[in-house]
């Protein structure tokens, strides 16, 4: 059985305050609608992570994340955060390679090996983001961009390692734009991404392997996201601030 998880990206937005209100009214409606089989990853930007981490508290099914970490693991590299002092601080998950990253901070396929190595040996569960242009998807070669991308920065790993990496799908055209990717095209690229994965690590970790959406998802359209096979959850950014939205998008599977 794959894991399922929707994991909310807040990105650089919410005050401490908004980030407190935000978090209590999660943890509240995720234990009161006894919400169960569906990890809930909250990846709020650093300074909330410790009082994201207590609100957390002991709440089973909540765990949180950071949406960045250094290649490095520690020294003089003013203003980043390293993998290990995430983890010192109670994160679970860390996301990797988000197409924000890759293009504002030009972070390459093999910066991102290396901070994914850097998250696993830490104990922190990449969440590892890939996804095709609109200029890609428009030319057609959407399937062999993306296997890139996972061959470039995670095919090097021992299958142990890559067992424990998640993937999030996220089309490029779809972040933040309206413009959800359709189920059908997403089922059909996390399809291509399983069999890649297979080819290279066998279908016993191909078929564990979490493999969520990205991109504009809603409480509209994620039940019809979450109905096919090969997707596991999702990321979530907008919809991921306002708590009900998020809940709802949980409760869609
Ligand atoms: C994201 O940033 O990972 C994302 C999917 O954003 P949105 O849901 O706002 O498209």
């Amino acid at each position: 059985m794959r894991k399922k998880i929707v994991a909310g990206n807040w990105k650089m937005n919410l005050t401490y305050d908004e980030g407190q209100k935000l978090t209590s009214e999660i943890v509240n409606m995720y234990k009161d609608e006894s919400i169960k089989d569906v990890i809930a990853v909250l990846n709020p930007p650093f300074p909330h992570l410790l009082p994201v981490k207590k609100l957390i508290g002991d709440t089973s099914g909540i765990l949180l994340g950071a949406q960045n970490c250094s290649d490095k693991e520690s020294g003089a590299f003013t203003g980043e955060v390293s993998a290990k002092i995430l983890a010192s601080f109670g994160a679970s998950y860390v996301i990797l390679g988000h197409s924000e990253r890759r293009e504002y901070f030009k972070e390459s396929n093999d910066l991102l090996t290396a901070k994914v190595k850097q998250a696993l040996a830490n104990g922190l569960t990449p969440i590892f983001c890939c996804g095709e242009s609109l200029e890609i998807r428009m030319a057609g070669t959407h399937e062999a961009n993306v296997k890139f991308q996972l061959t470039e920065s995670l095919f090097d790993l021992s299958p142990e390692d890559f067992s424990k990496v998640v993937i999030a799908y996220e089309p490029i055209w779809a972040i933040g734009t309206g413009k959800t990717a359709t189920a059908d095209q997403a089922q059909e690229m996390h399809l291509a991404l399983r069999r890649h994965i297979a080819s290279k690590y066998g279908k016993d970790i191909a078929n564990a392997t979490s493999i969520l959406y990205g991109g504009s998802a809603n409480p509209g359209n994620a039940k019809e996201l979450f109905s096919k096979p090969d997707v596991d959850g999702g990321l979530i950014g907008g919809a991921s601030l306002k708590s009900r939205d998020f809940i709802e998008i949980i409760k869609s599977f």
